[in-house]
């Protein structure tokens, strides 16, 4: 891969990049680190601090990505980076239960009031796989079903999307997921009750759970219409099938207790991530206790964690939850409107199709006149356009999620001197982006 026309040569980055991807697939451990979606070469990091990183070169850059989510207070919160250096000085795991997990349990179970049982785990990927497993279990049921655009991680069944906007059994989205998996999934359009009327009518006793994000936030922002949620909800009811709510990403993060908070909606299951591990690998799954009493050692479905429920993770999480206050979430969502706002009319000044779209104190900025409603809306965007955009940005500073369909973070740290950051960069960003060959 070449270096982007904006980029000088001979960076440390690049060295790096060179480095990483003889010895990892793509140079990376996930891949939208590795600027696929906008070209050049990622910036690799040394530091971060509150709302900044800082990458191996010495440029810095205001951080909108905060680790995808998870650094709610910023990088290097002091509450944080004591929490979690108490516990490692006590050691880093047991594979014996210890004080931590229950009190993070307990702060979750607190705010969350459907939440009556947790079970702790390391990603929202080992969540959501684990939550399908205890419904099927708990159902004696086999199929699923899900949002095309919606990402519960990297789960074999889920990652199944399909094409057209009827409901049709998947095909799997990447090699190595067989026909067997996916096909047990059913995947319908976001924000679309006759598809979910029609899927289970044609396959309603078979169905053991339903899955989908609290409000979409992997396709950009896309909030559920009002009503979809408890509509989905009803549905399952009705057909002895369990509501699984995907918070993995807007747990902690859309309000004090996530997309819950906001609609009010009692899923059978709920999975979390990002926010509750502080940047720390910690996630959950959980929701009502009879299901929740199906899994091991209580009940026959298995699940289990080496470094589950890990003492530095769970500590890390506990001192982000509980520095999580009412101020913090007031902040986050003045700050995230003002970062919209200035963002909304740099491009518009340059004539430049946008929506920004919201879901409490969570935005995206996406690249296409109308509103986006759902994954082929998603699919319309002006990627060009972004990835000029982006590039400009990064250039003057600020460190944008490398693809147009990702949700933009702020955190607690991102003050006024962020903001106006941000400011500064976005005049040339927008021309550059209205200069972008059209897609
Ligand atoms: C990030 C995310 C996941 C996967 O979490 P990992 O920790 O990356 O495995 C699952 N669901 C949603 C909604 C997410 O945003």
């Amino acid at each position: 891969m070449s270096a982007h026309p904006y980029e000088p040569p001979e960076t440390q980055s690049q060295h790096l990049f060179d480095r990483a991807r003889a010895v990892t697939p793509g140079g990376v451990n996930s891949p939208v680190r590795a600027f696929g979606a906008v070209g050049g070469t990622p910036r690799f990091i040394a530091s971060g601090e509150g709302a900044y990183m800082t990458d191996v070169d010495g440029n810095r850059y205001v951080d909108m990505v905060c680790s995808w989510g998870p650094l709610i207070l910023g990088h290097n919160h002091p509450a944080v980076l004591e929490a979690a250096t108490k516990a490692l000085r006590g050691g880093a795991s047991y594979g014996a239960p210890s004080p931590g997990e229950v009190e993070l349990a307990e702060e979750m179970v607190a705010r969350i009031a459907p939440l009556e049982q947790v079970r702790l785990v390391c990603s929202g990927t080992e969540a959501t796989m684990s939550a399908i497993r205890l419904a099927r279990g708990f159902t004696g049921r086999t199929k699923i079903v899900k949002f095309a655009g919606c990402y519960h991680g990297h789960v074999d069944s889920l990652l199944a999307a399909a094409g057209s906007g009827v409901a049709t059994f998947a095909l799997p989205d990447t090699p190595g997921v067989t026909g067997a998996q996916a096909g047990d999934t059913i995947v319908l359009p976001y924000n679309d009750p006759e598809a979910v009327k029609a899927a289970f009518a044609a396959h309603g006793p078979e169905i053991a759970c339903l899955i989908t994000e609290a409000a979409a936030g992997n396709m950009g922002i896309v909030p559920p219409e009002p009503g979809f949620n408890q509509f989905l909800a009803d549905t399952c009811e009705a057909h002895g099938a369990l509501f699984i709510s995907d918070e993995v990403m807007t747990g902690f993060r859309a309000s004090r207790e996530g997309m819950y908070g906001i609609d009010g909606v009692v899923p059978d299951l709920m999975t979390f991530g990002k926010v509750m591990g502080g940047g720390f690998p910690a996630a959950a799954f959980g929701g009502r206790a009879d299901v929740m009493q199906h899994l091991a050692p209580v009940g026959p479905v298995y699940q289990a964690g080496t470094l589950s429920g890990n003492p530095v993770a769970t500590a890390a999480g506990l001192a982000t939850l509980r520095n999580c206050t009412p101020d913090v979430y007031s902040h986050l969502d003045a700050t995230a409107h003002q970062i919209a706002d200035l963002t909304s009319e740099a491009l518009a000044k340059e004539g430049v199709p946008h929506t920004v779209q919201f879901v409490g104190t969570m935005f995206s900025v996406q690249f296409r006149g109308e509103p986006v409603k759902n994954y082929e809306d998603a699919k319309q965007q002006d990627t060009k356009a972004y990835a000029e955009f982006f590039h400009t940005m990064l250039n003057h500073g600020v460190y944008l999620p490398p693809s147009a369909f990702e949700t933009w973070f702020v955190s607690a740290a991102h003050d006024a001197a962020a903001v106006e950051t941000i400011a500064a960069a976005l005049p040339y960003a927008a021309q550059a982006a209205a200069a972008a060959e059209k897609s």
